[in-house]
C-alpha cells in the first residue's frame, strides 16, 4: 500500500496528536461486506494504544448492535455504544427540545418508531410535537399527507439524514432524504437534520469519546457529508481515499487527504 499524504489547504492546520477518532464506516472501514485491511490494522493499533474511537453512520435502519457485530467479525474491536447512528442523533435532538418527552409521528423503519417511543415519545397521528422521518420502504401517500398536515399544524420536522439515495445491489435506492424532501415540500417546512453533514451525529460521537475536541480527528470518504460534518463540528477532518471517488468540484477542502489509513500515525 502507498503511504502518500496528499494536498493540504494553504492555511493547513497541523495534524493534532490523535487522542480520539470519529470515523465513517462504508468506504473507510469496509466496502459493502469487505473489510479494508489498512483500516483494520489502524483501528487495532489505536485500540492497543487506548485511543478511543466512535463510528458514525447516517443509516437509520441498522442497529448499533448489528453494526458492532459486523465490525467485530471483520477484526475491528468495538462495543455497540461506540456506534452512533442517525437515529441516536435524532433522539438527541428530541431530548434537547423536549426533555420530558412528548408525542411523535414517525415515518421510518419499525426500529426507528420503537427507538422514538422508547425515548419517551408516544405515537400520535392527529396532533404531535414532532414528525420524525427516516428511511421507510413502506412510505405511502397517506403517510405523506398525515406528516405534512401535522407539520403545518405546528409539529417540528426532524429527519435522520438527508441522503437522497443509498447504494443497493442493483445501483441506488431512494434514501431518507427523498422522503424527507417530499414531506418538507408538502408541508412548506425546513427540516432539522440529525445526520451528516449536520452536526448532531458528530457531537453525539464526541460526547461519547470524552476527549478534547481539538485532539479528535474525523475520518471519511465523502467530502460533502463526512468532511463537511467534521469541519462544522470543529474536528480535524481527514479524507480517506478508500471509498467513493473524489468529486470534481468538492464543496470543502479536507484538512488532510490520505490514500488509506496506513498513512496516519499509529504508534
Ligand atoms: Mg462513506
Amino acid at each position: 500500500m502507498t503511504n502518500v499524504l496528499h494536498h493540504q489547504p494553504a492555511e493547513a492546520r497541523p495534524l493534532p496528536r490523535i487522542a480520539g477518532v470519529v470515523s465513517d464506516l462504508d468506504g473507510v472501514v469496509f466496502r459493502g461486506d469487505v473489510a479494508i485491511d489498512t483500516a483494520v490494522t489502524a483501528f487495532a493499533a489505536w485500540a492497543r494504544r487506548g485511543i478511543p474511537y466512535c463510528f458514525v453512520t447516517n443509516n437509520s435502519t441498522r442497529s448499533p448492535q448489528s453494526v458492532a457485530q459486523k465490525l467485530n467479525a471483520m477484526g475491528v474491536a468495538v462495543y455497540a455504544d461506540r456506534v452512533i447512528t442517525s437515529t441516536d442523533a435524532a433522539l438527541r435532538i428530541l431530548h434537547a427540545r423536549w426533555p420530558q418527552g412528548g408525542t411523535a409521528y414517525v415515518i421510518g423503519a419499525p426500529a426507528l418508531a420503537q427507538a422514538v417511543e422508547a425515548a419517551g415519545f408516544a405515537p400520535a397521528d392527529s396532533a404531535a410535537d414532532c414528525v420524525v422521518v427516516g428511511l421507510d420502504r413502506s412510505f405511502t401517500y397517506d403517510k405523506l399527507d398525515k406528516a405534512a398536515r401535522l407539520v403545518r399544524a405546528g409539529a417540528v420536522l426532524v429527519g435522520t439524514n438527508p441522503d437522497p439515495m443509498i447504494p443497493s445491489p442493483s445501483g441506488f435506492d431512494p434514501g431518507c432524504g427523498s422522503i424527507l424532501a417530499a414531506v418538507a415540500t408538502a408541508a412548506g417546512a425546513t427540516p432539522i437534520i440529525a445526520g451528516k453533514p449536520e452536526r448532531p451525529l458528530i457531537d453525539a460521537a464526541i460526547d461519547r469519546l470524552g476527549v478534547p475536541r481539538a485532539s479528535i480527528v474525523m475520518l471519511g470518504d465523502q467530502v460533502s457529508t463526512d468532511i463537511v460534518a467534521g469541519q462544522r463540528a470543529g474536528l480535524f477532518s481527514i479524507l480517506v481515499r478508500t471509498g467513493v471517488p473524489a468529486p470534481a468540484h468538492p464543496v470543502a477542502v479536507p484538512d488532510l487527504t490520505v490514500d488509506d489509513l496506513s498513512a496516519l500515525p499509529q504508534d
